[in-house]
C-alpha cells in the first residue's frame, strides 16, 4: 500500500502553501502535479497538443495514461501528494482506477473556507505559470523557481465567482466519496496559513509519522 494524500480547497485556500508544509514535516512526500503533466506531454505528443490548442478536456484514458507514467517514476516506499485532483466526477473514475490498481492508501484534506474569503485572497494572489504554485504575494515559486505572475482573470469579480460557483460544483461529488470512503478530513482554513497549517498537522498527525 502506498499512502497518497489529496488535498482540496476553493481557489484561495492556499492548500498549495499547506501542501508544501506537509512535504517537509512528514518527508517522503512526492508531487504528482496533474496539470502540469498534461502540459509537458502536450509538447511531445500532437494528440494532446490538438486538444490543448482547442481548449478541450482530456479523455479520462489519456489523462489516466500520464499519471501512471509518473507513477512509475515514484519509489515504492514514497508517499504520494495531488493537489486539486480529481477535478470533476468524472476525473474521480481515474483517481479509482489508479487506487485499485497501484494499491493507494488514500486519504483527503478539503480546506474550507468562505466565498468571501476566496474573493479577498484571490484579488491578491499570484500564480506559477509553471507548477500552478499559488501564493500570496510576487516572488519566485518555491517550488521550481519561476517567477509568480497575477492572473488576468483572478482580477475579474464576475469571473471569479463563476470558477468558485463551478469548483462548488464539482467538488462537492469528490469531498463525499471521500467521505463516505472515511477518508476525508476537513479542515478550517480561514485563518492565518499558520493557524491552518497547526489544524492540519493536528489531525495529519494520526496518519503520518514524522
Ligand atoms: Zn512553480
Amino acid at each position: 500500500m502506498r499512502d497518497v494524500l489529496l488535498l482540496f480547497g476553493m481557489q484561495g485556500s492556499g492548500k498549495g502553501t499547506q501542501g508544501e508544509r506537509i512535504k517537509e514535516r512528514y518527508g517522503r512526500f512526492t508531487d504528482v502535479i496533474v496539470g502540469q503533466l498534461l502540459r509537458e506531454g502536450a509538447k511531445t505528443n500532437p494528440e494532446m497538443q490538438a486538444l490543448m490548442k482547442t481548449g478541450k478536456l482530456f479523455p479520462n484514458p489519456m489523462i489516466e495514461a500520464v499519471i501512471e507514467e509518473r507513477i512509475k517514476t515514484i519509489p515504492e516506499d514514497e508517499r504520494i501528494i495531488f493537489d486539486g485532483f480529481p477535478r470533476s466526477e468524472i476525473q474521480l473514475e481515474i483517481y479509482e482506477n489508479l487506487a485499485k490498481k497501484h494499491g493507494f492508501k488514500s486519504l483527503a484534506v478539503d480546506i474550507i473556507i468562505t466565498e468571501e474569503e476566496a474573493l479577498k485572497r484571490l484579488s491578491k494572489r499570484y500564480v506559477c505559470p509553471q507548477c500552478d504554485y499559488v501564493a500570496i504575494g510576487s516572488g519566485k515559486c518555491p517550488k521550481c523557481g519561476a517567477d509568480l505572475e497575477k492572473r488576468v482573470d483572478d482580477q475579474d469579480e464576475t469571473a471569479v465567482k463563476q470558477r468558485i460557483s463551478i469548483f462548488k460544483k464539482d467538488t462537492r461529488p469528490i469531498m463525499d466519496y471521500f467521505k463516505q470512503e472515511g477518508e476525508l478530513i476537513e479542515v478550517d482554513g480561514v485563518g492565518t496559513f499558520d493557524e491552518v497549517t497547526e489544524r492540519i498537522f493536528k489531525k495529519l498527525d494520526d496518519y503520518y509519522k514524522k
